[in-house]
């Protein structure tokens, strides 16, 4: 597949640079993956021999990023078991279903997860898998199997649980040894730290609650001697921290703190219930936090107070989170739900459209460590999402781009990943869809019947 690319009459081009720039009849060429060139009016001469794809009537963003999700989980959305349930009596629930998920299920979960997220915009993708079921194996190269064959990029956030508690099952849980040595296996042998990055491994205990305060602070020193990313769970319920302060004598932030989690490669999904004097720590200690409003809507967790973060300097990124908890993949959609969600507590002065589009641009690429996405410019990844602006829910819109979040989420009619083209007018170019689907129903149906 072709990596040059030229992408021409563009109606809208959104930079998401640090000005919210917005270029109209635009045009972005793209040379082996990277940015070239790029600007508005007329195209340059020596651009004419790279594939055209053309970008009229369509809005281009870069390339959105998903910083949170559990594509496991899409063989457990809208689970009648756990449709009306806070977070802990529904993970009680989930984590009865996983008996016989094995590593082929991850990897049709994987491709269909990022099939939903690529077809609303996204082309880098965090996942947080850490059920590693007894009898499976190579669980994370299966997932990294799955983003080659769709053609995004990963990062793989090895998830794990080893501590015993009422809500998960002793076959889910891996001894801290084994983690670790997986874990610094998959680092070696996958991690890839360079320019334009297809696979990057993230060290990512699955919660405190789940987890020893031994593997927390090892998993901490391992990402830290590697230079990787930190990821987990923290601050999305009330009862969380009742727990932490009970079990812990601390809050669950100065808990991971104490736990060696001063990292500014760490960023913790939810952070719903930090106080002020917590959002000066993540603020100093440059710890991000993924944003998640669907889930956070679903279980009744409460409203992370992402203008605040903004305003006291701390990183934060979009994350669609679920799919058991949300429990769709669409990332457009999610940042919608991010603008209105901040407007429900803040006022509609709060977060403009453009402000949304950043939570899943540049802000979120920063907070993965990565300044090589998430925004168009010249150098940066040749990864661009392109929306339709005659679409039935926006039709006749006066401001096309505003458009994008206020009416209802679209999908792309195109979806270029590095220059490559892998979705064209609404259809994957090389993924048979209906096939993934049916496959995809099968084996959800299959770990369905074998709950407990
Ligand atoms: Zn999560």
């Amino acid at each position: 597949m072709s990596d040059s690319l030229l992408i021409e009459d563009i109606s809208y081009l959104v930079l998401a640079d640090s000005d919210q720039t917005v270029l109209e009849n635009a045009w972005v060429w793209i040379e082996n993956g990277f940015i070239k060139d790029l600007g508005s009016g007329e195209v340059p001469e020596d651009a004419g021999d790279a594939p055209k794809l053309s970008g009229q009537g369509k809005i281009a963003t870069p390339g959105l990023v998903n910083t949170h999700h559990h594509f496991y989980q899409n063989m457990a959305r809208a689970y009648t078991p756990g449709n009306n349930l806070p977070l802990l009596p529904w993970l009680e629930r989930m984590n009865k279903l996983w008996k016989r998920f094995r590593e082929d299920d991850l990897q049709v979960c994987t491709q269909l997860g990022i099939a939903e997220l690529m077809m609303s915009g996204a082309t880098t993708i965090a996942d947080h898998h850490y059920v590693f079921t007894e009898g499976s194996t190579d669980m994370t190269l299966h997932q990294f199997k799955a983003a080659s064959k769709m053609g995004v990029r990963l990062h793989a956030s090895r998830g794990s649980m080893n501590q015993k508690s009422d809500l998960i099952s002793d076959w889910a849980l891996q001894d801290e040894d084994t983690i670790l040595a997986d874990t610094e296996s998959l680092i070696q042998t996958q991690h890839d730290n360079s320019p334009g990055s297809y696979r990057q491994v993230i060290v990512a205990p699955c919660a405190a609650t789940s987890c020893t305060k031994s593997l927390l602070e090892a998993s901490a020193a391992l990402a830290k001697k590697f230079r990787v990313g930190l990821h987990t769970h923290c601050g999305e319920t009330v009862a969380e921290n009742d727990f932490s302060i009970e079990h812990f004598k601390a809050r669950p932030l100065a808990y991971l703190l104490d736990c060696g989690w001063d990292y500014d490669k760490a960023w913790l999904a939810h952070g719903i219930h930090f106080n002020d004097e917590e959002l000066s720590l993540l603020s100093h200690y440059g710890i991000g936090v993924a944003h998640c409003p669907n889930a956070n809507m679903r279980l009744g967790s409460g409203i992370c107070r992402v203008p605040e973060l903004i305003e006291s300097d701390v990183k934060v990124g979009i994350g669609v989170d679920g799919s058991a908890s949300n429990d769709s993949g669409h990332i457009l959609g999610e940042l919608r739900q991010a603008l209105y969600l901040a407007r429900v507590k803040y006022g509609a002065e709060s977060m403009s459209a453009l402000d949304a589009i950043e939570l899943g641009a540049w802000r979120a690429a920063r907070m993965m460590g990565r300044d090589d996405i998430g925004e168009l410019a010249v150098g940066k990844c040749g990864d661009l999402a392109l929306f339709p602006i005659n679409d039935l829910y926006a039709n006749a819109a006066e401001n096309p781009v505003d458009a994008l979040l206020i009416c209802h989420p679209r999908q792309v009619s195109d979806l270029v990943v590095g220059g490559s083209i892998r979705i064209k007018d609404g259809a994957f170019t090389h993924l048979d869809i209906v096939e993934l689907m049916s496959e995809h129903r099968q084996r959800a149906e299959r770990v369905r019947s074998s709950a407990f």
